[in-house]
């Protein structure tokens, strides 16, 4: 799952930041609307979190563009202002969900599952490969039956892996990918993720379905 924050405020930023990658979300953060924007049309985020007061260009002109581009992404707006013209107002220009600050993160995590379990882009909630079953809504993780328990860095990497099954994806894009976008470029973490990840999903069971391409990077599939 990955999921946009666009907030300038650099707490609450930080604050959702480190919430939702313990969730198991890989998260982009933009700290102003026109980067807000850029990063909203280029990236495939599955939910973006979006605050209204910001610089260069505001929540609602962000998301009126959005809309008109065709971005259907489900968005939850953050308004710091307690008043039903506001929230009426980004509900009319296609947010999805408000939310007013303060606000506990608990119930921000919430919304944002809600959101993803309606969202029409999300038919499919589930990933599965052979046995192995990924509910991407309660982030449940299930082979040949048995639940197993993953880290959030885990189950980020085995998202990934699994919405690729069957291509080669080099380490370089795993890192950037999975260890969000200011990677300094080490992929010996990649390596020890996949060897702990393995530990979990492929040794205790008698087929292997994570495979090292020698050379190339990581495969996740069947044969
Ligand atoms: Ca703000």
């Amino acid at each position: 799952m990955r999921a946009l924050v666009i907030e300038d405020e650099p707490k609450t930023a930080e604050y959702l930041r480190k919430g939702l990658s313990e969730s198991g979300f890989c998260v982009d953060v933009a700290v102003d609307g026109a980067e807000g924007l850029m990063l909203a049309n280029d990236g495939d985020h599955d939910v973006i979190i979006l605050d209204v007061m910001l610089p260069k260009r505001d929540g609602w002109s962000l998301l009126r563009q959005l809309r008109e581009d065709g971005k259907t992404t489900p968005v939850l707006f953050l308004t710091a202002r307690d008043e039903i013209d506001d929230r009426v107002k980004g509900l009319d220009l296609g947010a999805d969900d408000y939310l007013v600050k303060p606000f506990a993160f608990s119930e921000l995590l919430a919304r944002v599952r809600s959101l993803l379990r309606r969202a029409p882009i999300l038919q499919s909630q589930t990933l599965g490969v052979a046995d192995l079953m990924v509910d991407l809504v309660s982030q449940k993780v299930q082979r040949a039956g048995t639940i197993l328990r993953l880290t959030a860095k885990e189950y980020q990497l085995l998202v990934f892996l699994m919405r690729h099954a069957g291509e080669v994806l080099p380490r370089t894009l795993i890192a950037e990918q999975v260890w969000d976008m200011n990677f300094d470029g080490d992929t010996n973490v990649v390596d020890v993720a996949v060897r702990r990840l393995r530990a979990k999903v492929d040794e205790p069971f008698a087929t292997r379905l994570i495979k090292t391409v020698h050379g190339r990077g990581y495969v996740l599939e069947a044969v």
